[in-house]
């Protein structure tokens, strides 16, 4: 069996008394991440009415979408909120990872007219799902929704618009082990949903003059721009290069609706020069991904960006950039757990905490406010070829705790306008390091 393993049963309340100045929300967040969820059939024909999966970067299902038989790729919520239950949980917001019901003891269920949440057939809180956002009514001229231009995520406070879904680290020499951005782009279009690889300037304005100007909801607060990585300038990007090529979107959305909403980017990493051309064009915060800290699994796990810039001058590169965008504006992510991944990681998940520790300490002492990712295995990755047992809970919530108090050591601000932070308040979905605090 290839992928991810089956669980080994275990006691929730086990990592609510080890852990008990950790939120129990934080713990159970970080465990759907981990583990993924199913849906029921009614649960799937009720989540069907709300905002559903847009695949808008990644497939974060731990599932293959040709294994889903009941169409849970067009069904299932893009992000649930739960609440209340045994536990008087507050209200947290988390993506949704699809999983078969024989591998995860999470569990949604319509029962008597609401949707729930189980864990191990226990009843564990109420489940919420975000409305479709108006704009989500829209087509382009072509027939494609608005929503597969730009996605409504983090509940509606972040739009994230992924200009082209593919990138140029392609094959196993240059893509990063644990993403599957080529192969769930070719998968999902097979599926027969729309599925635009590259959105044109006019596309992306029409649809975010749409959000910002004409129908925003209240909620409504920053753009994330991303897309894979691109080096070298080729046909289907009209001969740009990666920093001219974002610069155009980022000038053209600025005209149109102005500078009050935050503009994220998430390229590679860039020399300052670059960094300052792209704040000139209005972006507000830059996002490299460092995605894993031990050197010698970078240049693993990471081949693409070794062989093109490097992992130390990555890290310079993204240390360098706080002078342009300033603290809470330089925001690397990290496939947090990745690095425990068989057959190159840690044996010890203490091994991997102690790594990301490192990281936390080196990145905030300069600034920089690094984010977290729990890692999906992704069957259609590199690493989902292996045999991958789930990464235990405690790495999780440990790489949280460190997130919180590092962040507090250094007095840094929250990200600038991608979520609030908090407890209840927190809308970020990748994982419970923003639910810790504020
Ligand atoms: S840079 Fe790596 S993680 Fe990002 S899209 Fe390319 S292969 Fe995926």
């Amino acid at each position: 069996m290839k992928g991810k393993l089956p669980y080994t049963k275990y006691d929730l309340d086990h990592y609510f008394e080890k852990y008990s100045d950790v939120y129990k929300e934080v713990i159970i967040k970080e465990d759907l991440l981990r583990l993924g969820v199913c849906f029921t059939d009614a649960a799937l024909e009720e989540s069907s009415k709300f905002a559903t999966k847009s695949y808008y970067l990644f497939s974060y299902d731990a599932m293959d979408v040709d294994d889903m038989k009941k169409k849970e790729f067009i069904k299932a919520p893009e992000c649930f909120k739960f609440s209340s239950g045994p536990y008087d949980l507050k209200s947290t917001n988390n993506k949704t990872c699809l999983e078969s019901s024989d591998k995860t003891p999470y569990k949604v269920d319509f029962v008597d007219g609401k949707l729930q949440l189980f864990w191990e057939n226990n009843y564990l809180a109420d489940v919420e799902l975000r409305s479709k956002p108006p704009y989500y009514r829209h087509t382009l001229p072509d027939g494609t929704p608005y929503s597969d231009v730009a996605a409504s995520v983090f509940w509606g406070y972040l739009t994230f618009c992924t200009i082209l879904r593919s990138c140029q680290y392609w094959g196993a020499k240059e893509e990063c082990v644990f993403c599957d951005i080529n192969k769930n782009a070719r998968k999902q279009a097979k599926t027969g949903r729309p599925f635009l690889i590259h959105k044109k300037i006019d596309e992306v304005v029409t649809v975010l003059d749409t959000i910002f100007n004409k129908e925003r909801e209240p909620i409504n607060h920053s753009i994330l721009f991303t897309g894979g990585a691109i080096y070298r300038e080729a046909q289907q990007l009209q001969g740009k290069g990666n920093i001219e090529f974002y610069a155009e979107y980022i000038r053209a959305v600025r005209e149109k609706i102005g500078s009050r909403w935050a503009i994220h980017l998430q390229t590679t990493a860039l020399t300052k020069e670059d960094c300052k051309y792209l704040k000139d064009a209005g972006v507000n915060c830059h996002h490299s991904n460092i995605e894993i800290w031990d050197k010698d699994k970078f240049n693993i796990y990471c081949p693409g960006k070794a062989a093109k810039v490097g992992r130390d001058e990555w890290i310079k590169r993204v240390c360098d950039s706080v002078d342009v965008f300033g603290e809470g504006c330089v925001v690397p992510t990290f496939v947090s757990g990745c690095e425990l991944a068989k057959p190159w990681g840690f044996e010890k998940w203490e091994d991997g905490v102690k790594s990301m520790k490192e990281a936390w300490e080196y990145l905030m002492s300069h600034g920089v406010t690094p984010r977290s990712s729990s890692w999906v295995i992704e069957p259609n990755s590199a690493l989902g070829q292996y045999e991958q047992p789930p990464v235990p809970l405690e790495y999780y919530i440990e790489v949280d705790i460190a997130w919180y108090e590092t962040w507090k050591k250094y007095n840094l601000p929250p990200i600038y306008n991608f979520t609030p932070m908090g407890l209840g308040r927190s809308l970020s979905i990748n994982s419970g390091h923003l639910d810790m605090g504020s």
